[in-house]
């Protein structure tokens, strides 16, 4: 077992306490939260953490590639300690975002390439609609 600790300093990054906790709060959901909802998770029981931590943080493990900041159009960024490429889709009752499987993303992007010549560094594939909680209300 990898520890938290080990994956900060393999990116480079000054341990502490506070980064500990955000690495560990994403990493153990599937939620994708915002900086506020991370923020308000961990005041509890981090009590000297700040929001402006919080942000100063999530934008180290952005550049060092320990999250993905997703924009869905909520007007927020909301962060995935699941970094490998996969498309989400959002509710647009609830808000909440989830991750799924599938199939050919990479296909998708070869065509995307041949089609425009760019060289595809990466992508987002949001979709939208009503979740299954939300649909059954
Ligand atoms: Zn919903
Ligand atoms: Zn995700």
């Amino acid at each position: 077992m990898i520890t938290i600790t080990e994956v900060l300093r393999e990116k480079g990054l000054k341990v502490t306490p506070q980064r500990i906790a955000i690495y560990a709060m994403l990493s153990g959901t599937k939620s994708h939260p915002s900086a506020e909802e991370i923020y308000k998770a961990l005041m509890p029981t981090n009590p000297t953490i700040s929001l402006a931590t919080v942000y100063k943080t999530l934008d180290s493990f952005k550049t060092t590639g320990l999250v993905q900041e997703l924009s869905v159009g909520n007007g927020r960024s909301n962060y995935d300690a699941n970094v490998l490429p996969h498309p989400h889709i959002v509710c647009t009752n609830c808000g909440k975002i989830f991750d799924f499987e599938i199939q050919g993303l990479s296909s998708l992007r070869n065509q995307v390439a041949d089609q425009t010549d760019f060289i595809v560094e990466g992508e987002q594939l949001t979709f939208y609609g009503i979740c299954p909680a939300c649909r059954h209300n």
